[in-house]
């Protein structure tokens, strides 16, 4: 009974979590996507003033197609911003922008988390491609020791994973907190839109943690029923 208990839970909490993230971003999007910020400037601009005065004149601003794409890329020095983000005037445009330059500085300061999760990008593509078709030959030759070792192999591999999304969270709260110090300083955003920049970054935070959840609960799940039959 416990051990279906606990299968269940590892199934069942991670797609709860991660509907309430959903549905914190859309919320939190649609609100303050329509919320002009204080600066009147775009976030491509912001983001690039924000670069500058950080002595970040050589990263590149683009425009990538999507939503909520945004990202930086250290390897290039390239900082992309989807439409909303990069032509928008919003709240949500600032607080976006802001936080991927967040990301740039993170990089310029050498900071450790942002380098090992950049690191283990091969092992965790590796990790995902094959990992369930290890467990699944694992399990299929479960009732042999070898077919055990398989799966635990291929559980290890799946672990990768939830690795990097453990290594992510430290990640995505700096530099959400570098966006929101930056925005203060430079004089960009007010107290108000402050608190606005934060109900967008907190929402999508969650979906960070709720994809740490998931793959922590896989680990679990795939452990559960390997070893307590
Ligand atoms: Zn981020």
């Amino acid at each position: 009974m416990i051990p279906i208990l606990c299968s269940l839970s590892c199934l069942l909490v991670p797609i709860l979590v991660s509907l309430l993230a959903e549905w914190r971003v859309k919320s939190a999007v649609d609100r303050y996507v329509k919320v002009p910020n204080a600066s009147g400037q775009t976030g491509a601009e912001i983001a690039r003033y924000l670069l500058d005065s950080q002595d970040l004149q050589h990263v590149e601003l683009q425009r990538v197609d999507g939503t909520l794409t945004d990202h930086y890329d250290p390897q290039n020095n390239i900082l992309r911003l989807s439409p909303a983000v990069y032509d928008g005037r919003s709240v949500f445009a600032a607080g976006v922008a802001a936080h991927e330059v967040g990301h740039a500085v993170q990089d310029q300061d050498g900071y450790i988390p942002l380098y090992l999760r950049t690191a283990i990008v091969p092992l965790v593509r590796l990790g995902s491609a094959i990992s369930p078709w290890v467990i699944i030959a694992g399990f299929a030759l479960s009732i042999f020791l070898i077919g055990i070792v398989i799966a635990l192999i291929g559980v290890l591999l799946y672990a990768t994973v939830a690795l990097f999304s453990f290594v992510t969270l430290p990640v995505e709260f700096n530099a959400s907190r570098r966006a929101k110090e930056l925005l203060s300083s430079q004089g960009i955003a007010t107290r108000e839109e402050i608190q606005g920049v934060d109900r967008v970054l907190d929402a999508a935070a969650l979906t960070y943690v709720a994809a740490t959840i998931d793959a922590t609960a896989g680990v679990f799940y795939y452990l559960l029923r390997l070893f307590v039959r």
